[in-house]
């Protein structure tokens, strides 16, 4: 595949989910949909101008099944078709879709090329499926360049039921809607419609150096939530696991947490020993602000690490990515509070 003669090339990597189903038509039950026979399956892309090769995985999965291994896998395909392809567009699960796209956004650094994930809540081969607009509008938007010719979304964005969203500011909020991600955080990058209006300025500057791929990931991590009545026993036996470098502690509201002291002492003997905790909102909306109010001054003096308006989501696979480049101490909360792909809004 080249891009010689203008004509744009897409890489489609089919990594499993609903999206790539449809029906047996002698047993009923749904399988993987091949994508080489893609465009007898829907017609309409031949009207596309663009050139689309795919890569499926083998096995597919169900995105529940997804491991760090797999996203090392993910990044490679990507890695090594860099230069062939001047889009790609990634079909995945919904269930994790916004982790996925949340540690592609870390692991590809100086990305100058659209990576666009999208999924769908029903089928392919179904016939009220939102897989196939879906698929189209991320077909256009990996496709998409401006006047001089530069990508029009060069980052890692999930494209669903008409949103197009920057990848690690996404949650899955609903789990039957067709509108099923949330940017709660951070406004469009680009809305679907009779035009597809891109809004530029939320946009992400292309990446100026050499892609480069960050293979290592640190799952010696964990995310405690926080809800009320919350035992001694459940925090202690999290913050004791053998290994544990870091916890995404998921806070109330702007970063409360309870004032009893021995939930206080537990966290502080751990940051003590070394464990880096970043604290994050349970809320979809709205930021981390420590000190606003009692219930999470007390956070702050022991060395929580405030973290702002991130998601859980993008917070973990941040913490696996920081952890895996080796940083800990004061340089992995320098990095945890610094915007790297855009994730996070520093007020
Ligand atoms: N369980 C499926 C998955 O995430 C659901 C979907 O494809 O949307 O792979």
């Amino acid at each position: 595949m080249t891009t010689s003669n203008q004509t744009p090339a897409i890489l489609v990597i089919y990594t499993g989910g609903t999206i790539g189903m449809i029906k047996d038509p002698h047993t009923g039950a749904l399988t993987p949909f091949d994508f080489h026979t893609l465009y007898k399956h829907i017609p309409i892309l031949e009207n596309i101008s663009c050139q689309i090769e795919s890569y499926s995985f083998d096995p597919l999965i169900d995105s529940s099944n997804m491991k760090p291994a797999f996203w090392i896998k993910l990044a490679e395909v990507i890695e090594e078709n860099y230069h062939k392809f001047d889009g790609f567009v990634v079909l995945h699960g919904t269930d994790t879709m916004a982790y996925s796209a949340s540690v592609l956004s870390f692991m590809l650094e100086n990305l100058n090329k659209p990576v666009v994930f999208t999924g769908s809540q029903l089928p392919m081969g179904v016939i009220r499926t939102d897989g196939r607009d879906n698929f189209i509008n991320a077909i256009e938007i990996a496709v998409a360049k401006n006047e001089v010719g530069l990508p029009m979304i060069p980052e890692v964005c999930i494209c669903f039921e008409n949103n197009i969203m920057r990848g690690n500011r996404t949650s899955k909020f609903n789990a039957e809607n067709f509108n099923a991600f949330l940017s709660g955080n951070y406004p469009l990058l680009a809305k679907v419609g009779v035009h597809i209006k891109y809004f530029e300025q939320n946009v992400m500057k292309p990446g100026s150096g050499k892609l480069q791929l960050h293979k290592k990931l640190d799952q010696d991590v964990a995310i405690l939530k926080l809800f009320p009545g919350i035992t001694e026993n459940v925090v202690k036996s999290i913050l004791a696991i053998s290994g544990l470098k870091g916890v995404i502690l998921e806070t109330y509201g702007a970063g409360n947490a309870p004032t009893d002291q021995w939930f206080i002492d537990e966290l502080e003997s751990a940051i003590n020993s070394g464990i880096s905790v970043f604290n994050v909102t349970q809320c979809k909306g709205g930021s981390v602000e420590m000190g606003k109010y009692e219930t999470s001054i007390h956070l702050e003096s022991i060395g929580v690490i405030g973290g702002y308006d991130i998601t859980t989501e993008s917070a973990i696979a941040k913490m696996m990515y920081l952890l895996g480049k080796g940083y800990s101490g004061p340089e992995l909360r320098k990095f945890l509070q610094t915007p790297l792909a855009g994730e996070l809004t520093v007020e």
